[in-house]
Formats: C-alpha cells, structure tokens, sequence
C-alpha cells in the first residue's frame, strides 16, 4: 500500500532546487528487500513494526525494535574493538555502506575523533591498501577509454540532483604520489566530510576518480590494483576527457554544480583550474582551499600583533600549489588594504628547490614568475631569512625540519612575534615542531602546523595551544555556500570572504593560548557560518542566482542541512492505533 510514495529528502531536494515550497508526503517508492539494502533508506532495526508492514520487510529483520541511540552504542562499542586506524576506516566505510544516517550520526558525534579517521591522516594509509580493503564501489569511475560516452556514463548514477562533484585523477594523492585508481578514497572521504562538516546530503554528492592510468610501478604490478593497468596517458587525449567530463557534469547537473578538484599534479592542477574557473562552477582545494585556511590562520595572528596584513614580509619555503594559493590570496587581502597588485607582489618571496626565486633564474614556471623579484641569487634558506628579515615564514614544501633552530632563533631576533607556519604534512615533514618553535622562540612565536601538534608547556609554565590550519575548516563551509544560493563561478573573493570570517571565528581567550583556529570540535559550527558569510557575499555582488533572495541566511543555512534522524516511512493514514500492538523500544 505504500507503492508509488516518494522518500522526504529527496522531495525536499527537488523542491529546494525548484523553488517549490509546497509540502509533500514522506514515503519510498523501494520496498522490500531492497530498502534494507539501499544504505540511505536502511534504518536496521530501527524500523518500526508498521514501516516493516508497510515496506513489506517485516521478517527480514529480527523481532525486535532499537532507537538510533542504541544503535550508536552497538557502533562505537564495535568501533573500540578495531585494533588499528585502517581497521577504523574498513568498519567506518562498511557501515556507511550500511546505513548511511547512522553513519554520519556516529561522525557528527565527536567530528574532532572520527576526521582522523576518514580523513587525513588515515585516508592516505587507506589509498596505499584501496585494492586491499576494497569491498563495494563507492562513486564513479570514468576512464580515459570512455572518451566521447561520459554523459551517458553519468546517467548510469542513480541520483537526478547532485551538488557536488569532487574529482581526481589519482596523480598527487597527499604527499604519497601517484596512487593512480586507489587514489578515490580522497573524493569519497573530502564528501563525506561535506557532509559531516557542512551538513550537505550525501545524496546530492557525488566522488568522481578520472583514470587515466598510473604511473606507479608497484601499481601496475599488485593483483590488487583496481584500477586502468597502463601508465598515465598525457596530451591531448587527457585534456579531451576532462574537457568532456566537466561539460557533461553541468549539462546533467546544471552550471551551478560545483566541482572540486583534488589531487592533481601541479602540473594539471594550476593549468586546469585558469582553465575552467571562468567557464563552470569550480575550484581546486589544493591551491584555493588550502590559500583559504593559511589566510585565515595569518588574519588571526594579525589581531595578535596588531598589524595589517601589509605591513609584512612574507618568506615561503616550497613554491607549489599550496605556496602560489596562500600567496595569491595574501595579495587579494594587501589589496583590499589599499596596496597595488605589484607593490603586494613585493612583499613576497619564495624559495624552492633551486633556492630562492629571483628575477632571471633558471627553472621559473609562469606561476613562479609572478614572485621573482631583482635580487642576487641565494640557495640556503638560512641565508634568505637573514638577508630578507621576514615578519613571517610559511613552510610548504615537506622538506622535515626546514626551519633549523637558527631560522628560528633568527626570527625572534628581528622579530617581536615571529609568524612561523609549519605547514608541510605529515607531521614528520613537518618544518619544525610546536615545541621548538615556542621554546627557541621564549614563547613569542606565533605558530601554524598543517598537522596536529600536542599543546607545549615551557619551562616557565606557560602553555601554548599550537593550532592546525586544517583544509576541512574551508571545504565543506565553501561547498555548502556556494551551492546554498547557487553560484556559477567561484571567484577568488570567495575564499577570501571565507578566511576573515574563519579568523573572526577565533575568540580572544582562543588567541591567547596561541589557538589560531576555532576548536575542531567546533568544526560543523564554523562551516554553517562560513556558508551564510558567502550567500551574504554573494548576494551582495550579484553572483548568487537562488531567487528570492533568503532574508537569514543563517536560518536558511540551518534549514537546508542534513538531519541524520531517520525518515519516518509510515503515512499518518496508515499508522496503526497506538494500542494496537506492542513495540518494544529501547531507549538510552
Ligand atoms: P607541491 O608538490 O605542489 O609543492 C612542493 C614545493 O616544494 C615545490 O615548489 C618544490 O619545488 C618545493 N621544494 C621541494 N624541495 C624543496 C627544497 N628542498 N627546498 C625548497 N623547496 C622545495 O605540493 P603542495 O601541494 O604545495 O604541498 C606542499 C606541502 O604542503 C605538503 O607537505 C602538503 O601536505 C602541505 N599542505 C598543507 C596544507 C594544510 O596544512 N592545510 C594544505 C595543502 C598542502
């Protein structure tokens, strides 16, 4: 009796998307067996006695009926058995293949302990063995074969309102290199997060590995690989297949989905996104993204020192998309202080593995040339330091250890509060510790790591709260912006916008202990805030295309997320009289 009904979210969805804000029933068009297999319809045994009647599943579970609370517990008690994090992230993907609200309820329940898990660092462990663990596909996979059927490859995903598209081509996964095929844990890992963090449905995401082969031998060669078993195919085939793919993902899913790039070599990352950040509704989180939370971590440390961004002098060790996306951003934020583009420019330099960039070197790509000022050459970082006298030194190039004790020393030596950003992960290419930068540093140092660092005590007794610049503080919170009042382009503005309102997100007593980020137990917080921040800019440059306009942006921010309650399945018409029948629930 229940055929032919429609599930709420996904009404909702169409009706969010439409515009429609009639109200509609509740109810699947699955029944059966296949709604306790279908991980977004699967509620376990938290059916209800009449949805198991009315679904026609009644028999397929076992007699007896369990609040979502409990199941939690079943979950984490599981959870504490798994010996190991890769043990996590197996149980974490199987019941997210499972049932899929009770995994984003178990994720949303301690975000700050699960994002380690299904994020970095365990993602990457779980890339390396992706052939291994590997148990149900999860996303789409297009080949670099499936040249010229791509749009009906994208018919074959089951859902008609995808939001947003996380894409990889495997090439540069984390600091682990090309990882080819198993290099899909990335966007299925970056969308849980919009979700977790953003409150995004799942259903309107959607992970997209790009194969175009791998270059790696031990690849090639373990029966394991799931993916294409040639090596990386180049040129203009390469160029024809992303061409298709983000034609045919706007011509199914409109130019207001949003794709993010992921993973890319530097070599397509840069060239890719000049390339379609005008033509669709793109971004790289690579270069922008992490610009967006280095920003914010420096606007943060500007109300320490009580400076403007322009009064400083700003040293990069490693020149790659990380260190291109902060720079770019940092001159967006000196311009908007009143600085031309040249005299900003000025401010900033870089040294990579030829040592620092200076105007007439050798080995300068076009992004280089932009930070190539007249200077002689110079080849150790030390020397730049001292030559230079920077108010702040940004590590991103994962050479462990980098800023030696004497760069550090150095800077508190022509600084009152040395800027010093560790940034390079993981935590064994760190530039240096949390702990060595405060204590060469008495305590002066405001400091930034890419990975987590306990909080230092020094010998006097006071303790520092290291903060870790975490790409995930930006991501969701932009994903769900930006989809939120359906922006067409991601200007770079965006991720400016998203950086003062991250740093105005830290309080005064978080500053004090050195924090320059919010909690990350706040993290899902913070993403609804950043979002409402850019529907406000969006909609203040004309770029938002969601009419009308929503009056609160953060009540409608609130409105749109996803619940991890589950779907009530059971029409009003066809509840059984309380009376009639004994349901056994249990309740925490
Ligand atoms: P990338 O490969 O694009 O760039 C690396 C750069 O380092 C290149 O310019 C290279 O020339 C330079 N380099 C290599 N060896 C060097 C040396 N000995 N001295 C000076 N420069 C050297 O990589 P990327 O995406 O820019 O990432 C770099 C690092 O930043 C990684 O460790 C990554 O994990 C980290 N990162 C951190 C965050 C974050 O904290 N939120 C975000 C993105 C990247």
């Amino acid at each position: 009796m229940a055929q032919g009904l429609v599930r709420r979210e996904s009404v909702e969805a169409e009706m969010h998307r439409s515009g429609d804000k009639g109200t509609t029933s509740v109810y699947t068009k699955k029944r059966g067996y296949d709604v306790t297999r279908t991980p977004h319809l699967n509620k376990g045994l938290a059916f209800s006695f009449e949805e198991r009647l009315q679904l026609g599943i009644h028999g397929l579970l076992p007699p007896c009926f369990v609040s979502q609370d409990v199941q939690l517990l079943r979950v984490l008690k599981n959870y504490d058995m798994k010996r190991d994090d890769l043990d996590r992230y197996v149980f974490l993907m199987g019941l997210q293949d499972r049932n899929e609200k009770l995994f984003y309820r178990l994720i949303t329940s301690d975000v700050e302990r699960f994002m380690p898990i299904i994020y970095t660092p365990t993602v990457g462990l779980a890339c390396q063995q992706y052939g291994l663990i590997f148990r149900r596909p999860r996303g789409l996979f297009i080949t670099i074969h499936d040249r010229g059927h791509i749009a009906s490859i994208l018919q074959n995903w089951p859902e008609n309102s995808i939001k947003a598209v996380c894409v990889t081509d495997g090439e540069r996964i984390l600091g682990l290199g090309d990882l080819g095929c198993h290099g899909m844990g990335i966007p299925v890992g970056k969308l849980a997060l919009y979700t977790a963090c953003g409150g995004m449905s799942p259903q309107h995401c959607l992970p997209v590995m790009l194969d175009v082969g791998t270059d790696n031998e031990a690849m090639l060669k373990d029966p394991l690989y799931i993916g294409l078993r040639h090596k990386r195919i180049r040129g203009q085939a390469y160029d024809e297949l992303l061409d298709e793919f983000m034609k045919a993902v706007s011509d199914r899913y409109g130019m207001d989905c949003l794709i993010q790039f992921e993973d890319f070599a530097n070599v397509n990352a840069f060239r890719l996104l000049s390339k379609y950040r005008n033509k669709y509704c793109t971004f790289n989180d690579d270069i922008q993204g992490t610009a967006a939370v280095a920003v914010a971590g420096l606007l943060a440390a500007l109300r320490i020192t009580k400076s403007k961004m322009c009064d400083h002098t700003i040293v990069f060790q490693g020149a790659g998309e990380a260190a291109m996306g902060i720079a770019e951003l940092i001159t967006m934020a000196m311009e908007k202080e009143g600085l031309t583009k040249e005299e900003s420019l000025k401010k900033i330099w870089m040294v990579d593995s030829k040592g620092l960039i200076v105007k007439g070197r050798d080995h300068l790509t076009h992004e280089k040339e932009r930070f190539a000022h007249e200077h002689p050459q110079m080849k150790r970082l030390e020397d730049v330091v001292r030559e230079l006298k920077p108010t702040a030194i940004i590590g991103v190039a994962a050479v462990a250890g980098a800023f030696s004790e004497q760069i550090i020393r150095d800077m508190a030596s022509f600084n009152k509060r040395p800027i010093i950003f560790a940034l390079s992960n993981p935590t064994s290419k760190s530039e240096c510790t949390a702990e060595q930068c405060y204590t060469f540093t008495e305590g002066r140092a405001i400091f930034a790591s890419g990975s987590p660092f306990d909080p230092v005590t020094l010998p006097d007794g006071r303790t520092f709260y290291p903060g870790q610049g975490n790409n995930a503080y930006i991501f969701p919170g932009v994903g769900l912006g930006v989809t939120a009042c359906t922006l067409r382009h991601i200007t770079e503005d965006v991720f400016l916008t998203a950086a003062e309102a991250l740093a105005q997100l830290v309080t005064e007593n978080d500053l004090a202990e050195g924090r320059l980020y919010p909690p990350l137990s706040s993290i899902r917080d913070v993403s609804l805030k950043l979002a409402a921040k850019i529907m406000e800019h969006a909609y203040e440059h004309n770029m938002a295309t969601l009419r009308p306009e929503p009056s609160d942006k953060d009540a409608y921010i609130r409105s749109i997320c996803y619940s991890t309650d589950y779907d009530d399945f059971v029409a009003d018409s066809y509840r059984w009289p309380d009376d009639c029948m004994t349901v056994q629930s249990c309740k925490l």
